[in-house]
């Protein structure tokens, strides 16, 4: 496998997976990984649909310190978090990060307005596109509201677009250009990375999160950046379709991928 590091998924810390961390860890030897980093979500207020998204730290750290133990010179293991924006959080960003040493953290939009475009009432009773226009629009504006040393990468920026009843049908760069591009300009601006979410292809896209338009504008704008996960929630999908990733990436001319540790930028090659 080319991509050697997973840097986004999740265990049964987050609220949305049922997998014990080392069955990860056990499926990441498997594919040959070098490293994979558990970016557990934490939704500070969010809203509710039932399930929990805020994580318990202490608990989380603890079992990485075993975990790490476990599969010390076999598996390189990372701690992060996967962290859902609004605007009123950066306090509470801040704040873990001050009292928590991670090694990564992931800036993921799951909310607009009080919804979760995983839901179908997201979309209900007004056009897919202003649906799409409002998420890339929150997107930027939320993300603005942190201070851009208190994240590493934007999380499946486009995602949005695997809900939504065409799916990917009539989304292109092109079609959204001025909703994506500010987001993209401000990223490279800011020396951030921009995430490559290869769930993209489990959810039938036929391609990663964001688009490949996407990351082709990104490459276009000067864009370099890119962090690289899979987003699995269990072991079938941990480095899922990475072959796939690798190969379109480096047809956009992507030459390397960052991963990150104590929240220090490492590239890596193809
Ligand atoms: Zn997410
Ligand atoms: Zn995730």
């Amino acid at each position: 496998m080319t991509i050697k590091y997973d840097y986004h998924l999740h265990s049964d810390l987050s609220g949305d997976s049922e997998t014990p961390s080392f069955q990860m860890a056990e499926r990441a030897l498997e594919l040959g990984l070098s490293g994979i980093c558990f970016t557990e979500h934490h939704d500070p207020d969010h809203p509710d649909y039932g399930i929990d998204f805020t994580l318990d730290f202490d608990t989380y750290f603890q079992k990485m310190k075993q975990l790490t133990a476990r599969y010390q010179g076999r598996l390189e293991l990372y701690t992060g978090m996967e962290f859902g924006i609004m605007k009123h959080l950066p306090p509470v960003l801040d704040e873990l990060l001050r009292k928590y040493p991670f090694d990564f953290i992931i800036a993921s939009l799951h909310f607009v307005n009080g919804k979760d475009p995983y839901y179908a009432d997201y979309f209900e009773g007004r056009p897919e596109r202003s649906c799409y226009e409002e998420f890339l629009q929150a997107e930027y504006e939320t993300l603005k509201c942190f201070p851009p040393e208190s994240f590493d990468t934007l999380g499946h920026m486009d995602f949005v677009v695997r809900y939504g009843p065409n799916r990917n049908r009539f989304y292109s760069y092109e079609a959204y250009a001025d909703y994506i591009d500010p987001i993209l300009r401000y990223l490279i601006e800011k020396g951030k990375c921009l995430e490559v979410n290869a769930a993209g292809f489990k959810y039938g896209l036929e391609q990663p999160n964001p688009c490949t338009g996407v990351l082709r504008r990104y490459r276009e704008l000067g864009g370099e950046l890119i962090t690289i996960g899979s987003d699995a929630h269990e072991p079938a999908y941990l480095g899922y379709a990475f072959d796939r990733t690798a190969a379109l990436l480096q047809e956009l001319g992507f030459r390397y991928y960052t991963v990150f540790k104590k929240r220090r930028p490492v590239t890596v090659p193809f």
